[in-house]
């Protein structure tokens, strides 16, 4: 049989690398070959914090490999420093990246395994171009939801009006999705905020879409089959749910190398023995994701709030970028008056976290790896969006799948989000009116998404159907 062999590249980021890693390592258990990319910097890092085998040997995963491989972005591979220069990220992503992820793909059929297929997500939108240039066909991951898939079609497509921050009273109205008001619009939407850059970026994927044999999402139908459905009147390649990708191996082999993680940095030691020791239902878990920062007068607000609520905790707060080292972290005297009642850790291992059986609700800032992994592991949401497609997702999450609290939006020109409301809306949603229907809501759709992922269901189906596109092509 003809070998086929797919290259996966993701962008930098956390939020990106999980997910398609996970697609990866999912394509592998379909009995391909599979090499994972993105820059060396991160490569470097995901090295040092967790266990993916050096760039030469490939891991068996179910009936196929995987391996990884790294390209230059021009940023010396063991300089991990915090960078915030988004702009000379993606400058250097577009120039030396582009070039040196040319010569990746090369080197791949020099050695013997030519590229039968590329996946991409939005954030690279030129590794489709390098992909067409050799002839080779593309898919697409998408990262978010299909819903914020559909409010960028719509606005690249110019189908619709869409509000800018300056109107709050007005909404756009899109089929398939609940009315969005102006702040529940994705923020990359609105030109006139800093955000508008990466917007673009998203967006110069639609100019390239039908170049992509196929859309994934990371999602499933029954979360989405209003849009979906909707969708499926566009015009737009094949677009396919075969999500939680964070569940789609489970079970599915007993091979340890499905553990592989890529993770950016090393999950703090003792989380799952600290909530081990913790009573059923009460640990309130905070994360923002592997961005996302307070500024330093909301992070006073949510410490003294949480201590407020008495019930124990698990909070994940990052070390500071140098440049805004003054403005974030605990505010002084927190870690004593909490000596005994919760952990604060810079990172922990977030899916393990959420099935813990002591998890009693998540205040999340809604990043869409997030938003799946609590919602499909059962546990009710206290939502505290920042930006992008967070606030999208915190309306979702709220009003149409029933799953907790919006405790606040956090944009940089909002209000601050008192400690009596973060006190009121965590213990709503961990222990008072909200949480059985919190609770049950979320327990259906974790029952549905592992449906979703098992033999049979939707999720398997497409990745089945996706997977028997690329060898027909290969
Ligand atoms: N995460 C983790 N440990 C942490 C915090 C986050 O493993 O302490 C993972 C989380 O499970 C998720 C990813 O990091 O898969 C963050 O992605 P998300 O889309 O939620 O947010 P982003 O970082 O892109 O804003
Ligand atoms: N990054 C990279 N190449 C660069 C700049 C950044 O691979 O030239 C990585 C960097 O290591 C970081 C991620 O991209 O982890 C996101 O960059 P950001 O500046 O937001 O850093 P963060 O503060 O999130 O680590």
């Amino acid at each position: 049989m003809k070998m086929v062999h797919v290259l996966v590249v993701s962008f930098p980021g956390q939020g990106h690398v999980n997910p398609l890693l996970r697609l990866a390592k999912l394509l592998a258990s379909e009995g391909l070959l599979v090499t994972f990319s993105t820059t060396e910097s991160i490569g470097h890092m995901m090295k040092k914090a967790t266990n993916i085998p050096g760039t030469c040997s490939a891991t068996p995963i179910g009936q196929g490999q995987l391996r990884f491989e790294f390209f230059s972005d021009g940023w010396p591979a063991d300089d991990n420093s915090k960078r915030q220069d988004i702009d000379g990220l993606l400058h250097r992503l577009e120039t030396v990246g582009k070039e040196s992820f040319t010569c990746l793909v090369k080197k791949q059929a020099e050695e013997g395994r030519p590229v039968s297929c590329l996946v991409n997500n939005a954030f690279v939108p030129w590794a489709l171009d390098v992909a067409t240039d050799f002839g080779i066909p593309c898919a697409v991951l998408w990262v978010q939801s299909c819903a914020v898939f559909s409010t960028y079609y719509y606005y690249f497509h110019r189908l619709a009006r869409f509000p800018s921050v300056d109107e709050p009273h007005l909404s756009v109205h899109l089929p398939g999705l609940p009315i969005l008001n102006s702040h529940e619009v994705p923020s990359f939407l609105h030109p006139s905020t800093i955000y508008h850059m990466l917007g673009n970026l998203i967006l110069g994927q639609f100019q390239n879409l039908s170049k992509s044999f196929y859309v994934l999402v990371d999602s499933f139908e029954e979360l989405e089959h209003e849009v979906i459905e909707a969708m499926s009147h566009l015009s737009l390649p094949p677009l396919r749910t075969i999500g939680p990708l964070f569940r789609s191996l489970k079970g599915s082999s007993s091979n340890s190398s499905n553990g592989v993680r890529g993770d950016f940095w090393t999950a703090a030691e003792g989380c799952i023995q600290w909530l081990d020791s913790q009573p059923l239902s009460s640990v309130v878990y905070i994360s923002f994701g592997s961005i996302a920062f307070l500024p330093k007068d909301q992070m006073e607000e949510m410490a003294w709030g949480l201590l407020k609520t008495g019930l124990p905790f698990l909070w994940v707060v990052k070390p500071p970028a140098k440049e805004i080292a003054t403005d974030t972290g605990l505010p002084a005297g927190f870690m004593d008056k909490a000596q005994g009642k919760g952990m604060v850790v810079e990172w922990c291992p977030q899916e393990q976290v959420l099935a813990h059986p002591s998890v009693a609700c998540f205040v999340t800032h809604c990043g869409w790896n997030s938003s799946m992994e609590c919602l499909t592991s059962g546990v009710p949401v206290v939502a505290f969006p920042q930006w992008g497609d967070q606030v999208t997702n915190a309306k979702f999450l709220v009003d149409k799948y029933g799953v907790g609290s919006l405790m606040g939006r956090s944009d940089r020109d909002s209000q601050l989000i008192s400690r009596e409301t973060v006190e009121r809306c965590i213990l709503e949603v961990a222990r008072g009116p909200k949480t059985e229907e919190a609770k049950k809501n979320a327990l259906k759709w974790k029952k549905a998404a592992e449906k979703a992922v098992a033999n049979g269901g939707s999720s398997h189906r497409n990745i089945q159907a996706f997977v028997d596109e690329v060898r027909r092509l290969a």
